[in-house]
């Protein structure tokens, strides 16, 4: 009875995959993983009007990059393919008419005019969500309401017809879901859904289940919105005699907004300019661009850490895990029934960390790219240093750069308000002094010599040297805060401080 441990992730390429679509594709992973089976991947694209170029490509190369990749895909077939639905297509209509024959299917020939007149009939009598059900089918033009030669007719002179799914009028649907325990349903609240459209493909509901079944998945583990479908599952798998290898269900919380009220969506992002896509999209008809973590700075490794805690938790204190750990610790009895608030500032906490963790050579090379780009060239000794100084205080690679220009660039411009306030004589005159130790000094600047002769500076004017240290900050990196000083004048090296305290002394004015 032990069937090996098939998951799948399901995406329609409608757009950009978002956050969202991303965990569940990670959760899914860890799951095969931790239980030594397979992760499929299968592109459901049967709603062709809803298909957007490029979105496919944008999967591969988001899980690519989170080094997530499917053990089987489109990319990467199995033994159970095709992995996109639209090319599935002609397996479907079979199974359709199973349900037909067995009497748990129906043909209807409504047009969508008749649908709409229905709709404003149960509109006006005050149905709150009128719906194609076991009442109302009824009265509509089906194979359970038309004479069985009509239908024969109108089937044989081609009629555009769909087939839907006839639920029982009283039922209850029970499921067992991992995360939520017994779900109960009763069948009087789900309507008579379309199985077949007229355009002869399937809907999502029949070609899911079908492909689950034929593809041997033993768990769907996918996000919350898709839990008011599982009783129609439910049932389908009952209709087909699959019930005993039914996979079992986990449905995941929602991620919330960061205030907590209601789903986390890309407005949001745009509101607080932060991204909910792993990767930059641009989209294809307005050519807009929506903002992703990897372009933002994101390490794919801290972006996942970040992920698998966004629902799921390890019951202990740790947070930090490697890929190899997540699926050590993963289990789907500790994924939370709640939905997840999105806190970007955690994403950014975990980048930091893993930032940190890195080589300074490793650092330093992204600090030598981002130079190259701005056409500054320097010993790469010289980068390894400045990462050194800045790595406690970087959240993305591209801080190195931004955060340390000063180390490398003199400042064109100075803090007013620092200016205005520390910017006084006793600073001239500490710096005056300072200057000229600099000038005598024989030999390399090392903090703790770019520190003992900034004292000597300060105790020849009688001057506590705490009083001007921000003055001292301002005139060398034109901001009033920053990295430890020395490590940054041993950085620059006499001449270039001597050069900067020669400009601030003689140019920034002193106020009275
Ligand atoms: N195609 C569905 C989606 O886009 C899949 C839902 C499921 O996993 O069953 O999310």
């Amino acid at each position: 009875m032990n069937r090996e441990v098939r998951v799948r992730f399901a995406p329609s390429p409608t757009g950009a995959l978002h956050i969202g679509g991303v965990r569940t594709a990670l959760y899914n992973y860890l799951f095969a993983r931790k239980n030594k089976g397979r992760f499929l991947l299968r592109i459901e694209d049967t709603d062709q009007t809803r298909f957007v170029p490029g979105a496919e490509e944008y999967i591969k190369e988001a899980l690519d990059w989170l080094g997530i990749a499917p053990d089987e895909s489109p990319w990467n077939p199995g033994s159970v393919g095709p992995y996109r639905q639209s090319e599935r297509k002609p397996m479907y209509m079979q199974y359709a008419m199973d349900l037909v024959e067995k009497g748990h299917a129906y043909y209807a020939f409504d047009t969508s005019e008749e649908l709409e007149a229905m709709r404003q009939r149960l509109t006006a009598a005050r149905v709150v969500s009128p719906q194609y059900n076991s009442i109302t089918r009824t009265q509509m033009k089906n194979s359970l309401t038309l004479p069985e030669d009509e239908v024969k007719a109108r089937l044989e002179s081609g009629e555009p017809y769909v087939i839907r799914v006839k639920i029982p009028r009283k039922e209850e649907v029970r499921l067992n879901d991992l995360i939520r325990g017994w779900v109960m349903v009763h069948s009087s609240t789900l309507d008579d859904k379309v199985l077949m459209k007229s355009d002869g493909m399937p809907t999502y509901h029949l070609a899911n289940i079908v492909d689950d079944h034929l593809m041997g998945i033993t768990h769907v583990i996918r996000g919350e919105e898709w839990l008011p479908s599982a009783p129609l599952h439910v049932l389908l798998y009952r209709y087909f005699g699959w019930e005993d290898t039914m996979p079992q269900f986990a449905h995941l919380p929602l991620l919330l907004k960061p205030d907590g009220n209601g789903k986390l969506s890309k407005r949001d992002a745009d509101k607080h300019g932060f991204p909910v896509f792993p990767m930059d999209w641009i989209d294809p008809t307005s050519g807009d661009t929506a903002m992703g973590f990897r372009e933002q700075g994101y390490l794919p490794d801290a972006f996942l850490n970040f992920l698998a805690f966004l629902g799921w938790n390890p019951g202990d204190h740790r947070e930090l895990f490697s890929l190899e750990e997540l699926i050590d610790a993963f289990s789907v009895e500790r994924i939370g029934k709640s939905g997840t608030k999105f806190d970007i500032n955690k994403a950014k906490w975990y980048n930091e960390q893993y930032l940190r963790a890195k080589s300074d050579e490793e650092l330093a090379q992204y600090l030598m790219d981002d130079l190259q780009l701005e056409g500054i060239q320097i010993e790469f000794s010289k980068a390894t240093q400045i990462v050194q100084v800045m790595k406690e205080r970087a959240t993305f690679p591209s801080d190195l750069w931004k955060e340390g220009k000063f180390m490398l660039v003199a400042p064109d411009s100075f803090d007013e308000a620092v200016l205005a306030k520390r910017w006084n004589n006793d600073a001239l005159a500490v710096l005056g002094t300072y200057k000229e130790k600099l000038v005598d000094f024989p030999g390399e600047l090392n903090p703790e010599s770019a520190k003992s002769l900034l004292e000597a500076a300060a105790e020849d004017n009688g001057i506590k040297l705490g009083k001007v240290m921000q003055a001292v900050r301002l005139a060398v990196t034109g901001v009033g805060a920053g990295p430890d000083l020395m490590a940054v004048f041993s950085i620059l090296g006499k001449d270039e401080l001597v050069k900067r305290l020669d400009y601030a002394l003689n140019n920034l004015k002193v106020n009275i």
